[in-house]
């Protein structure tokens, strides 16, 4: 079998507490050991996008810096074409393009020429080919008529973009994105990610990019591993994860509250379903069963029914609650 260009198994990083003197230098740091991840795995294949989604603190920026050689795991281990990333960083660095969260990484007084000039220098890119390299991703990126324009007087969606550049220009087999849209509008937002996309069909390169905007990863629709405090609570497609986590929700109005209320009791004594007074004379129901059956349910209060309205949970909603059976499940598991 074909190895994963990128493969993560039981990887788990615990930060320990800093020595007490340098707590004197520190203020900010923790007593207590902090569990960044925690037996992580999984794979991402060439010409696939995944998305890195979870709060602050869930561990993204620490996957990203094991991935990238600046930090070791705790345990386990992640291979990028079969090479470890912490044995063998030498190896793996060059095949990475790395994006960091902001934009302190790019020389603001230099141009945007001379920032990819630098980097790829640095990566140990011909003198030869370099010019032509710098014209080349630079119209990737549309940044053409910016060629001799400084840092400062680009936009943060041009800066990203720049940025984006920089990362593929020594042509990386695995690209790490850590939330490149943080800084950007929404539109910008949007076009870095159509790029993103038509550079990974080009390219067949694999991508890891994080993200806490959830309407970002819908225009995605790729693999998403959902973190939260440093465990992977789901690993899959956006739509496998609809599957089991949607669960239809029904508005049903009645002619008057007492009506409402009648139904509410009759619903109260099925276990399909759970209902709610969301107003004097509408209930809300989630069921795993179909309007139809809901009908079924309610066929002595049919007559009284004035509107019935069937709604999708939204992304945001969906992530929420999978994070809070998550939270609930570890909970269970300490007591
Ligand atoms: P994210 O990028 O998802 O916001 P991080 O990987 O930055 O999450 O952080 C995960 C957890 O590890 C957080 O609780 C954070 O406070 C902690 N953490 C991150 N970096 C360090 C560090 N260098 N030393 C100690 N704790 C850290
Ligand atoms: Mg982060």
């Amino acid at each position: 079998m074909k190895n994963a260009k990128v493969l993560i198994r039981n990887l788990t990083k615990t930060y320990e507490p800093a020595p007490l003197w340098s707590r004197f230098l520190v203020r900010t740091s923790s007593k207590e050991p902090i569990h960044a991840l925690t037996d992580i795995s999984f794979d991402v294949n060439s010409g696939e996008i995944c998305v890195i989604v979870g709060p602050n603190g869930a561990g993204k920026s620490t996957l990203f810096r094991i991935l990238t050689g600046l930090i070791t795991p705790t345990s386990g281990y992640a291979t990028i074409e079969g090479f470890d990333v912490t044995q063998e960083s030498f190896h793996t660095r060059s095949t990475i393009g790395f994006m960091p969260a902001d934009d302190r990484s790019l020389w603001l007084r230099l141009t945007c020429a001379e920032n990819l000039a630098f980097h790829g220098r640095l990566q140990s890119i011909p003198e030869k080919q370099l010019e032509k390299r710098i014209r080349e991703y630079l119209a990737l990126v549309d940044l053409e008529h910016a060629t001799h324009r400084v840092g400062f007087a680009l936009s943060a969606g041009m800066r990203a973009r720049l940025q984006l550049a920089r990362a593929l220009i020594h042509r990386p087999t695995v690209l790490i994105l850590d939330e490149p849209t943080g800084t950007i509008d929404p539109v910008g937002a949007y076009q870095l990610l159509q790029l993103l996309q038509k550079i990974v069909k080009e390219e067949e390169i694999a991508v890891l990019i994080s993200s806490h905007r959830l309407e970002e990863i819908e225009s995605l629709d790729d693999n998403v591993a959902l973190l939260d405090k440093g465990r992977l609570v789901h690993w899959g497609d956006l739509a496998s994860l609809r599957r089991i986590w949607t669960v239809p929700r029904i508005d049903a109005s009645f002619d008057s509250a007492t009506a409402a209320e009648a139904a509410l009791a009759t619903l109260a004594l099925s276990t399909d379903c759970s209902s709610q007074q969301s107003a004097p004379d509408t209930l809300t129901v989630t069921t795993k069963v179909s309007v139809g059956a809901l009908l079924h349910l309610l066929h002595d209060h049919q007559s009284h029914i004035t509107s019935i309205q069937e709604s999708q949970m939204s992304l945001r909603e969906l992530i929420n609650q999978k994070l809070q059976a998550a939270e609930i499940e570890r909970q269970e598991t300490h007591l």
